[in-house]
């Protein structure tokens, strides 16, 4: 039997040691990128981890069977709570950049609203497939946008903002997308006509708009990751007070059956 990261959600929320021990191995390397990219280098992956180690997690709350990227996604928004953010010098609301960006298509309101996530014309490029260059000019454009819209503008005016927006943005509407929606999207698995209602809806929905940039956040995020090895894995297991060794495979036989 494959264990997944659904496994493992359900034995995090019962507390047993194979789910944190999962969480830990597999996690721990996508919690340090998050960790990285969001700038908290006063605390590392252990108090990211720290975090969100608990049972009641809403992380673990889910009973649908949850694709790993959807975790993963889920997991930059907790560990995000846990990453002070200072308030904007010059805030600017959502409402604005809704306005602002009206003109701007589906993906090119994502390559504008990846900008707000800290991502670079290259990093959103890749996400988005789509040319550094033509990220960078869609970028160029939405600043325009932006700056008629606001009375006092910087070119980090959307970066400074991006925390701010992120949580202004998270929570969903009646009529907001399931993740699986977008996925099918990322894997190709969409048709022309399931595509085109969601771009409907999406096209004017910050929280979908954001929702998505997340999931392709997150399949970035499980880019090129390697699972810790036991060494490496040892001193987080210390910190969540886990066992230091995987129990014998008959034990687990024994406690299942
Ligand atoms: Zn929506």
């Amino acid at each position: 039997m494959i264990y997944t990261s659904y496994e493992m959600m359900r034995d995090c929320r019962a507390d047993r040691p194979e789910g944190w021990r999962f969480l830990v191995v597999q996690y721990v390397p996508v919690m340090r990128k998050i960790v990285r990219h969001y700038g908290a280098n006063q605390a590392g992956p252990e108090a990211a981890l720290l975090s969100i180690a608990r049972p009641d997690s809403p992380l673990f709350a889910s009973l649908d069977p949850a694709p790993e990227r959807v975790f993963v996604a889920g997991l930059r928004q907790s560990i995000l709570e846990g990453i002070p953010a200072p308030a904007a010098e010059l805030p600017v609301s959502l409402e604005a950049v809704a306005a602002a960006f009206e003109p701007l298509t589906l993906v090119e309101k994502q390559a504008a609203w990846l900008e707000s996530m800290g991502y670079g014309a290259e990093q959103s490029g890749a996400m988005l497939r789509m040319a550094p260059a033509t990220v960078a000019a869609i970028r160029a454009r939405a600043a325009e946008l932006l700056r008629g819209q606001t009375d006092r503008w910087r070119p980090s005016l959307l970066a400074e903002n991006g925390r701010a927006l992120g949580t202004e943005a998270a929570p969903p509407a009646d009529g907001c997308l399931a993740a699986r929606k977008f996925l099918d999207i990322v894997d190709g698995r969409t048709t022309w006509a399931g595509r085109e209602e969601l771009a409907r809806h999406t096209d004017a929905c910050w929280h979908c708009i954001d929702h998505f940039c997340r999931l392709l956040e997150a399949v970035s995020l499980l880019r090129g990751i390697e699972p810790l090895t036991e060494a490496e894995a040892e001193p987080f297991y210390k910190a969540l007070n886990l066992p230091a060794s995987r129990p014998a495979a008959w034990k687990r036989w024994f406690a299942s059956s």
